[in-house]
């Protein structure tokens, strides 16, 4: 891999040190330099004071440079009381001396011959040829040079802060892309993408372009200039673009859209630029933008904010760019984005990124296809079960897979293993999941058991509702800020229905609902369990229209027109927000009433969670007996007892809030 930032970089830091130094010295000269000379016995005089002093009989010798139009006129040591009236003269070896500009060479020998005939001066007279020093010169062009140096340093450092490479000024406008050369070590093909078959099969045809691209060209065919990858973080965009490069075999430049993004007016235009033309010398190859939405964000539609020019400036020349290039030059961009609804359309034309290639988050088979990549490289004991694994881990995107397998090898390492074993993996996705175990976090008792109560409300409630999400287990460990969490396996589901959201909304409710009823008194611990229904209430009502009085109505804009006026009048706004409370109070009622129901199992499971701290579906099933909607819950109970762990999804978390 060619990196340029990293080669300039290693050569910055000495060069600039270096620099330093040469200023500190420069400084330093000017000052020394530039004062009088310590005695106060020497300076500058007239020519009326010379002629004055030669009167006098001041004067013992006279050097004259001719070319410089100057003379040193030097003065004799019993008169330099007059000349130099503040200076007591206490060192009879200097040689005080002034020096005169001299106007006509003639009158001077003329008033000197005078002088000698008068018998006021006495002394020699000298003629010499005097150029300027080296000194004087370097004295008279360092402030300059200083200067100069000085705003070198300057806007090196302005680069050096923003993460430009070095080169100082004179590489702003260079791109920052990173370069992998074809045949690098680090090549990464097909095979290390898991999963996204559909995604692989869209970009085969960009790798079969690369590689031969005189089949399309001899048919007429236009390949597309550029595709966009679209998903969520870690769902391994940018892995498929290397891929690309690596199958195809091709120079891949990388490099994030923010690296656009500068504060001097121009620079983001020129880099992109300069990486076309890095580019075009390369070709074929792909130019790979991450995050291209933070250039790519459409233009100018926000008034209020009065626009970004640099970004706008930046966003034209990218177009120009990929306009200005023809179909056939080998230059293939993917950018990547997790929002194309934000994207300028301009560069959703044809010609431009006009191919959209999805990336999802990994399903139960893709999980264990991306374990299978990360796991290559990890020792593992027998008994790691890849298919549980990919079991407990619903939601999680491939880069948190390849975290949780990174995890797992250290966690093991730490303990001294020779190999990882299954529980490593588990306290891997536990700790992904929800952050460190608080061992040292102190509860007293009274916070254990309202914990305990809220949690187990959660419990109760999810077990007795049909469409809530089966239970996997609760704990009162604290772990992270939560102080306590159920977990659940989520359904993967595509849409939701009216029905399954209530029951959601009410089993969510069921802490605040437990801790009302049981102590008495409500506390923050479901501040984070208010937040999720409220924002779920909204969606319903306000974007769904799931509610009576809307029904059928969605405020909600996939284009971000509403950003700054709301699409309804305030009258509708009462009305959400009416609608918003009404929603939330029944499935609080409705959630205390199934506890009211079931108080005494309730009572049970907190008992059992201040004992054992945390407790398992099973465990709440021994309580409550089989749950009455049991599909699905009933395959995580032979789970369970196959595996005796349970699947770890957190899908309630109560945090504290500061
Ligand atoms: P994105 O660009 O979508 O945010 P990345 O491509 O940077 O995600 O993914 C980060 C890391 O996650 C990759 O380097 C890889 O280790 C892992 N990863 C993500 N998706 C996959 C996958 N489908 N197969 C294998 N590894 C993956
Ligand atoms: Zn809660």
């Amino acid at each position: 891999m060619a990196d340029i930032k990293d080669n300039k970089q290693k050569k910055g830091p000495r060069l600039q040190s270096w620099l330093y130094i040469i200023l500190f010295i420069g400084f330093g000269y000017i000052l020394f330099f530039s004062k009088e000379d310590g005695s106060g016995l020497t300076g500058k005089a007239s020519y009326t004071d010379f002629r004055n002093y030669m009167e006098r009989g001041y004067v013992s010798r006279l050097v004259v440079y001719p070319n410089l139009g100057v003379m040193d006129m030097y003065i004799k040591p019993d008169s330099v009381k007059y000349v130099f009236p503040d200076v007591s003269y206490t060192q009879p070896f200097s040689k005080p001396m002034l020096t005169v500009g001299v106007g006509s060479l003639d009158n001077l020998q003329e008033f000197i011959d005078m002088s000698q005939e008068a018998g006021t001066f006495s002394g020699d007279v000298e003629y010499e040829k005097k150029s300027h020093t080296m000194m004087e010169i370097l004295i008279s062009i360092l402030p300059f040079a200083l200067l100069i140096l000085f705003w070198i340093l300057m806007t090196r450092h302005i680069n050096g802060g923003s993460g430009a490479p070095g080169g100082g000024v004179f590489s702003v406008g260079k791109s920052k892309a990173k370069v992998y050369e074809k045949g690098s070590s680090d090549r990464v093909t097909f095979k290390d993408v898991a999963g996204q078959a559909e995604a692989k099969t869209e970009v085969e045809e960009i790798v079969e372009f690369l590689k031969n691209p005189k089949k399309y060209t001899d048919l007429g065919g236009k390949i597309p200039k550029g595709a966009l990858l679209v998903g969520p973080p870690g769902t391994g965009k940018t892995l498929l673009a290397k891929a690309v490069a690596g199958e195809a075999d091709v120079p891949f430049f990388s490099l994030s859209g923010s690296d656009f993004v500068e504060m001097f007016v121009g620079v983001g235009a020129s880099r992109v630029r300069d990486l076309f033309r890095q580019a075009k010398e390369k070709a074929p190859c792909i130019i790979f933008i991450d995050e291209i939405d933070a250039v790519g964000r459409a233009r100018g539609k926000n008034p209020a904010m009065g626009g970004n020019d640099e970004r706008e400036n930046t966003l034209n020349q990218l177009l120009t760019e990929m306009d200005g290039f023809g179909t056939n030059s080998g230059v293939i961009i993917l950018a990547a984005t997790n929002r194309v609804d934000i994207l300028d359309k301009a560069l959703l034309r044809a010609g431009r990124f006009d191919r959209q290639i999805h990336l999802d988050l990994p399903d139960l088979n893709e999980r264990k296809a991306v374990f299978g990549v990360h796991l290559r490289n990890i020792k593992l004991s027998k008994d790691v079960d890849v298919d549980l694994l990919a079991r407990q881990t619903p939601g999680f995107s491939g880069a948190d897979i390849a975290n949780v397998c990174n995890e797992a090898a250290l966690i093991a390492a730490r303990h001294n293993k020779k190999k990882v074993e299954k529980d490593d993996f588990l306290s891997a996705v536990d700790r992904i999941v929800g952050g460190l175990e608080k061992k040292t976090k102190v509860l007293t008792a009274d916070e254990k058991r309202t914990i305990a109560l809220h949690e187990a409300g959660h419990a109760t409630l999810s077990w007795f509702l049909e469409y809530a999400n089966p239970l996997i287990k609760v704990t009162i460990v604290p772990r992270g800020r939560a102080l306590g969490a159920a977990w659940y396996l989520p359904e993967e589901r595509q849409i939701t229905t009216k029905e399954q959201m209530l029951d959601e909304m009410c089993a969510t409710l069921g802490g605040r609902a437990a801790e009302e009823l049981f102590t008495g008194h409500i506390s923050t611990g479901a501040m984070n369990d208010l937040e999720r229904v409220t924002k779920q209430a909204y969606g319903m009502i306000a974007y769904a229209g799931m509610s009576d009085r809307l029904a059928n109505l969605c405020y909600y804009s996939s284009t971000d027109e509403y950003a700054f006026q709301k699409p309804y009048s305030d009258k509708t706004a009462e009305l959400i927000d009416e609608e918003v409370k009404k929603l939330i109070n029944e499935q609080y009622e409705r959630g205390k009433k199934i506890l009211l129901e079931h108080e005494e199992g309730h009572h049970r499971l907190a008992q059992l969670l201040i004992e054992r701290e945390v407790i398992m579906a099973e465990d709440v099933e021994r309580i409550f007996g089989k749950r009455p909607w049991a599909s699905r819950s009933e395959e995580i109970l032979e789970d369970g007892k196959k595996s005796s762990e349970p699947a770890s999804v957190v899908e309630n978390h109560d945090k504290v809030e500061p």
